[in-house]
């Protein structure tokens, strides 16, 4: 008998309904709860994936218009609000998406108070500060997805350029998951062996595949007006690590507490994540060059703030 795992979807839309399908291709939750302000919607992509539950895991299905039906739940990604359009920049999404948090974040936390939340929507470092908030949960308990899908895309760049798998990739984008994220070029390494060290590759190559990575959204837009699947594949991470408690380390979108002398802003640095969320952060070696650019983000966020 499995143990009951019950994962909440607030935002049928391109990337919650990715994020629930890939989850359900998983096998983990016990109950999957699709929620969004459109419930044709939502019932329309329950009712999709019933039909694959004959070659499946067994997965409770669930769908609604109603904020409260993620009572219950172990997890919840909150994936609700306006997305870019071609052109547009994740900070300029805040004031929409503000105010979408303002209704919902109080009611998911009232409803499910043992749930971790988890921010997708963007701009999600602006908004995981403000969920965390409007919840008023312990620490940890609300996190953003932050630059783990740009660190991801930023591995697949380097692995494509050195040929190795992007897993083998140790390195990181910290920062804002937006325009001011930044390379963590002084640790990346493979193997052991520091990047800047491959022949034919060095700090040009590094910083073609980061400047890839940062446009990635913007060239993903243009072509088919969204990214849902492999920030959906994300979520499913995020949803095995907090179920295994593996306490495996990621970067992550969390209220920085004096980190390198920033505190009250949400960024992305490597967090130790677990059953009961984000443990704790690890202090990344930075030199003089990433410290700015961390201290930049931070800028830039709490501006907007
Ligand atoms: P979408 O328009 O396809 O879906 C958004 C859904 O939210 C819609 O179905 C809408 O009905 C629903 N919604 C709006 N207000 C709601 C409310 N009050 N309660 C419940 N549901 C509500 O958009 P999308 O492409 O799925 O993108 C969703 C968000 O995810 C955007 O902000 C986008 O920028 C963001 N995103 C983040 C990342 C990341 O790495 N963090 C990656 C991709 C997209």
């Amino acid at each position: 008998m499995k143990c009951q795992f019950k994962v909440s979807i607030i935002g049928c839309g391109s990337v919650g309904a990715a994020g629930a399908y890939a989850m359900l291709l998983d096998g983990t939750p016990t109950d999957l709860t699709l929620i969004d302000l459109d419930a044709d919607l939502a019932r329309g992509v329950r009712t999709d994936f019933e039909h694959a539950l004959s070659f499946n895991e067994f997965t409770k299905l669930e769908a609604s218009g109603e904020i409260e039906a993620c009572a219950g739940s172990n997890l919840v990604f909150v994936t609700a609000g306006a997305r870019q359009k071609e052109g547009q920049t994740r900070l300029e999404l805040i004031e929409v998406n503000r105010k979408i948090f303002s209704d919902i974040i109080p009611r998911i936390a009232k409803a499910a108070p043992n749930a971790i939340i988890v921010i997708v929507t963007n701009p999600v470092d602006i908004l995981t500060h403000e969920a965390i908030k409007l919840a008023n949960l312990p620490d940890g308990r609300v996190f953003g997805t932050g630059t783990m899908l740009d660190t991801a895309r930023f591995q697949y760049h380097i692995g494509e350029a050195l040929e190795v798998s992007p897993r083998s990739v140790e390195a990181y984008v910290l920062g804002e998951h937006g325009d001011s994220s930044f390379p963590v070029f002084s640790s990346a390494q493979i193997g052991g062996k520091h990047i800047l060290n491959f022949e034919n590759f060095g700090e040009a190559g590094l910083q073609k595949a980061y400047e890839v990575t940062r446009e990635a959204a913007y060239r993903i837009i243009h072509d088919m007006g969204y990214t849902c699947y492999s920030i959906g594949v994300v979520m499913r991470e995020i949803m095995k690590h907090v179920f295994e408690n593996s306490r495996i380390v990621l970067p992550l979108s969390t209220l920085l507490n004096d980190y390198y002398g920033h505190s009250d802003v949400c960024l992305s640095v490597p967090c130790i994540l677990g059953e009961n969320g984000i443990e704790s952060t690890i202090k990344i070696p930075l030199n003089e060059e990433e410290q700015q650019k961390l201290a930049h983000s931070v800028k830039v966020v709490k501006g907007v703030n």
